[in-house]
């Protein structure tokens, strides 16, 4: 709607604007012609306990196996459709390979959940518990196997409606992850208002952690509230062994980032454990 308004303000004298437009309605064209011919793939991203190294869960991101341009990633493509109507059948498709995925890991014993993202739009939907309802019971899977990630701006276009739609979820027993924590406004309203049950911490303090004192201070602190509150807390861009140590020192309780894993197609997941159980299996070399 604000993206409309954008066009017809600039129509007569913002000739490259226009020319913007066009571009993102050939790529929301192109984007569903992909989406009906499979280009849509999902990774996921682990999610680590950070002093065993479990599992706990994966984040389901979605890419674009794009023909001619190769793997696309989520920034290349999601802004043009995330307020288009396409982002309705988008978001099942993640939806629904996301719980296939955990239906085949758990049902090989892993017992771990997904984790999947919502834009503003969604979240704002009465019809979403509905239709995660739905997917739920066509996997088998119990509600439990499921968190949605939302970010603190998803949560500004539509603020009643939204407390209903994510109501409804933490009823139904789905987790609810406050996404990139902290970069948002009113981060600690939501915390009061809304069912939360996992606080993830944006990449952007977790990568200051080693070098400012500040940046440490604003996680340790953000850690201390989690745990005050009875909330999982998740570090996300772990890209260093330094990191995860000054993570896990401030008693963090998950880790996500490079220095663990990067996102992977759903059938290296398991191989991907394996290798990792085997590495903190093997004896000290002294
Ligand atoms: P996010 O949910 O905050 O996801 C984290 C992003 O950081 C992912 O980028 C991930 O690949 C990247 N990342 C993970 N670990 C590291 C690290 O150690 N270092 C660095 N530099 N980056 C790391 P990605 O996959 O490009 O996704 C970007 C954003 O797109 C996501 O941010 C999320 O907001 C959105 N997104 C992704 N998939 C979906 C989807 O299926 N639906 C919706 N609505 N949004 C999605
Ligand atoms: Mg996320
Ligand atoms: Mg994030
Ligand atoms: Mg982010």
């Amino acid at each position: 709607y604000a993206a409309k308004q954008e066009r017809g303000r600039h129509a007569f004298y913002d000739p490259e604007s226009e020319e913007h437009s066009t571009a993102s309605s050939v790529l929301v064209g192109e984007l569903q012609r992909g989406l009906g011919k499979g280009e849509l793939v999902v990774f996921y991203q682990p999610k680590v306990d950070a002093l065993t190294g479990a599992l706990i869960g994966v984040e389901a991101l979605v890419r674009w196996q794009h023909p001619t341009r190769g793997l696309l990633p989520p920034g290349r493509f999601l802004p043009a459709v995330e307020n288009t109507p396409l982002v309705v059948p988008l978001t099942a498709h993640v939806i629904d390979s996301a719980l296939a995925a955990v239906r085949g890991w758990r049902d090989r014993g892993l017992a771990i959940s997904v984790a999947i993202n919502l834009t503003a739009r969604q979240v704002a939907s009465e019809d979403l518990p509905r239709q995660i309802e739905a997917a739920l019971a066509l996997h088998g899977l119990p509600s439990q196997a499921l968190v949605v990630e939302v970010t603190e701006s998803s949560l500004m276009a539509n603020p009643a409606q939204t407390r209903t739609v994510l109501g409804r979820l933490r009823e139904m027993g789905v987790g609810l992850s406050m996404d990139d924590f902290g970069t948002g406004y009113s981060s600690f309203t939501h915390l009061r208002d809304l069912p939360v049950t996992e606080i993830k911490i944006d990449q952007s303090f977790v990568a200051g952690t080693v070098d400012s004192v500040r940046s440490a201070a604003l996680v340790k602190s953000i850690i201390d509230l989690a745990h005050n509150l009875g909330l999982n807390v998740v570090a996300e861009g772990v890209e260093t062994t330094e990191c995860r140590s000054v993570l896990t020192g401030m008693g963090c309780t998950m880790l996500q980032g490079y220095l663990l894993a990067r996102p992977m197609p759903a059938d290296q997941l398991e191989q991907w454990y394996a290798a990792q159980l085997a590495l903190t299996a093997e004896p000290a070399v002294a």
